[in-house]
């Protein structure tokens, strides 16, 4: 058995990896025995002797996607054309890969009384899906909004479950964006560019907010300056930039 690198990385094994929306796969490891964390935060995910590199190396952060009720570890991605990305998507169940322990402060408020409003563009879905389907598994009491934007369905990664969710907690409600509207096609939720109207008309009963932005760079400095405009204080906006896209 490989010593891992470091005592706080845990080699682990991939069960199983499939596609959940076009371009964008999950990947699902074993969990080390004792293996904590908490919704939202994230973990660096290393290649053990990879058959090709790059300048940008064997080391990518992901989000934990799962919630940690699961029995599984899962990070999902884009798929692009990088060593880093045709390595990962070739990986077969029983391959292994190293993990480091989990990071950040991404994680969802305490005080139950005000509502959490989801701001997402495309593969930010991660962290937010692990701390939904936490917050459906313990019951928590917060009100919780997630504007999910992507240019169409198929980009959109966990939507089905996402959807289901609602019916499982009734302080969830999901309102899907598709931004781009001649590709798009009818279906729930709205069409066309995330604006300050579209937030407004979906946050009307919300009580005392707090602000969760995820996703590219491009997208999350968008969406802050958005808030901003409207008055919104940082303070009570989070933001979590997935540097790399
Ligand atoms: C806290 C945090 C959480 C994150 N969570 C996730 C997550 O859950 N899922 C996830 O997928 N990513 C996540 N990321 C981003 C992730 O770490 C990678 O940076 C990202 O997936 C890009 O990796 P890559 O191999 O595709 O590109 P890299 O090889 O890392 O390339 C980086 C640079 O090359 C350019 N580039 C490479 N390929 C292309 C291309 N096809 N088109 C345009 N430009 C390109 C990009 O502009 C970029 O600047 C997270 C990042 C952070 C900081």
């Amino acid at each position: 058995m490989n010593t891992p690198a470091s005592s706080r990385q845990h080699q682990v094994t991939l069960r199983q990896r499939m596609e959940i929306a076009e371009r964008t796969m999950a990947f699902q490891f074993e969990k080390p025995s004792g293996f904590t964390f908490r919704p939202g935060q994230y973990l660096d995910v290393t290649l053990i002797n990879p058959a090709e590199t790059d300048v940008e190396g064997n080391i990518r952060t992901f989000s934990i996607a799962s919630a940690p009720h699961e029995e599984t570890l899962m990070v999902a991605t884009r798929l692009r054309d990088t060593a880093f990305k045709r390595t990962l998507a070739a990986l077969s169940p029983g391959a292994e890969v190293l993990i480091d322990s989990p990071g950040g402060s991404f994680t969802l408020h305490n005080n139950a009384a005000r509502t959490a409003v989801f701001i997402v563009g495309g593969i930010g879905v991660t962290p937010v899906r692990s701390m939904l389907v936490a917050a459906a598994h313990e019951h928590l009491p917060h009100r919780v909004l997630m504007l999910y934007l992507n240019r169409r369905p198929q980009d959109a990664a966990f939507l089905d479950e996402l959807t289901g969710l609602q019916a499982s907690n009734p302080n969830f409600r999901l309102v899907p964006v598709m931004t781009a509207v001649a590709e798009a096609g009818p279906g729930p939720g709205e069409h066309g560019p995330f604006t300050a109207e579209v937030l407004r008309t979906h946050t009307t009963d919300a009580v005392s907010p707090v602000y969760y932005v995820v996703g590219p760079p491009g997208m999350v400095n968008g969406v802050h300056g958005l808030l901003n405009g409207i008055g919104v204080d940082d303070d009570d906006i989070r933001l979590e930039d997935f540097g790399g896209y």
